[in-house]
């Protein structure tokens, strides 16, 4: 599904499937220089990051392990809770492992520093982080992401992965959604 699709629940295309997919192959070129000769866990946090880590690992042209966490975020609004909750964990054992953690967003940080924290609690070798958009209140933020796809207004965005109430994530392209479409 692309924007031309659901031209009328959308305000505003902000990135278009080209323009992630270019950077996707970007970053994934240089994940591949960053850990040629090291063994590499992708970890994902669903469901957002399904599509870029997808795509990320798929261009990337060295092997690499992928296992999935989900944490509770925003619910069905469009607000951080605050509140932070593993609801599936890794099956991995990460001790020693070489991990980078792929996101769909950065907004607050608060979801992820909490991953981090977590994360590093079970002695993984290196914990590295890829988010594919990052807001701007995010750089005031504890967490420092390594790679970072696009930087984005502080607005609320959708597509490539990213939901507003369980829809839009298969949408190509990343847009802010028609004002209608929240009430
Ligand atoms: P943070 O804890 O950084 O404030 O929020 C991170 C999580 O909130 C993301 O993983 C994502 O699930 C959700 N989120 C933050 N900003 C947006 C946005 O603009 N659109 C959507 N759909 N989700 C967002």
């Amino acid at each position: 599904m692309d924007a031309a699709d659901i031209s009328e629940d959308l305000a505003h295309v902000l990135l278009s499937s080209d323009q992630v997919h270019e950077r996707v192959c970007e970053l994934a070129e240089q994940i591949d220089a960053d850990y040629a000769g090291r063994d590499l866990l992708m970890v994902g946090v669903l469901n957002g990051a399904m599509m870029v880590m997808s795509d990320l690992t798929r261009a990337m042209k060295s092997h690499c392990r992928i296992d999935w966490m989900a944490i509770s975020s925003y619910g069905s609004g469009t607000k951080s809770s605050g509140v932070v909750r593993i609801l599936k964990d890794l099956t991995t054992d990460i001790t020693g492992l070489n991990v980078l953690i792929v996101e769909d967003i950065i907004d607050t940080g608060l979801t992820l520093s909490y991953l981090i924290q977590n994360l590093r609690s079970r002695e993984p070798a290196s914990i590295e982080v890829m988010t594919m958009f990052r807001k701007p209140d995010a750089i005031t933020s504890a967490v420092e992401a390594r790679y970072v796809g696009f930087d984005i207004p502080t607005e609320f965005v959708v597509g490539y992965g990213l939901d507003y109430d369980g829809r839009y994530r298969n949408l190509t392209d990343v847009a802010t959604l028609a004002p209608h479409v929240y009430s």
